[in-house]
């Protein structure tokens, strides 16, 4: 199984890059982001309790990402691999996520880091909130948090599995194709 972790701060291109990824391997995708604007669109109580986190850009807490998760492995136990796609995102997910694994013995085979400079993201998430209306793209002060959101919470991740040998850096910079690319490299290589 091949089970992958894309990593990198909001507007690194974690959801293009997905698409790219699933096809060329064959995996399940599972974005926390799309499954937690999923909720709000149906207007569920998580919705509704997770978009007052989200129009911030604070993290929803950990128990409700976790159980989503859960629940999506569940439903797709027979899958060749799966790419998390903003989770984990603290320390606890990750240790959750490892805990969940183990119940199937099939461990996460890395994490791709994308690098991306701050003024490029934030450049991304604009143009990103014209086409997109999603709120927390369209105000640079909430971008502006969600990057140091990922700074404080998100980036110890780096330390949580390099110890393993499982963290990979990869350049972000570039055209979608040239990122694509440099990924597939990565993931054959693991
Ligand atoms: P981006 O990577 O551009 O920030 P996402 O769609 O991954 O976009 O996330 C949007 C928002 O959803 C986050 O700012 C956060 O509020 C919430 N969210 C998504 N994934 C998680 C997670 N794993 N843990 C906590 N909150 C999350």
């Amino acid at each position: 199984m091949l089970n992958l972790v894309l990593f990198g701060p909001p507007g690194a291109g974690k959801g293009t890059q997905a698409e790219f990824l699933i096809k060329a391997f064959d995996l399940v995708h599972i974005s926390t982001g799309d499954l937690l604007r999923a909720e709000i669109k149906a207007e569920t109580p998580l919705g509704v309790e997770a978009k007052k986190s989200m129009d911030k850009g604070n993290l929803v807490p950990d128990e409700v990402v976790v159980g989503m998760i859960k629940s999506k492995l569940e439903s797709n136990a027979k899958a060749k691999g799966f790419i998390f796609d903003g989770f984990p995102r603290t320390v606890a997910q990750a240790q959750a996520l490892d805990l969940l694994l183990e119940e199937n013995k099939t461990p996460i085979s890395g994490m791709l880091c994308l690098q991306v400079e701050k003024q490029e993201l934030v450049n991304r998430l604009l143009s990103r909130g014209k086409v997109s209306g999603r709120a927390d793209d369209q105000n640079e002060s909430i971008i502006e948090n969600r990057i140091v959101v990922y700074s404080e919470k998100t980036l110890p991740l780096v330390e949580y599995y390099e110890p393993f040998g499982k963290h990979c850096g990869i350049n972000g910079m570039g055209t979608p194709e040239e990122i694509a690319t440099r990924l597939k490299e990565v993931v054959e290589s693991l």
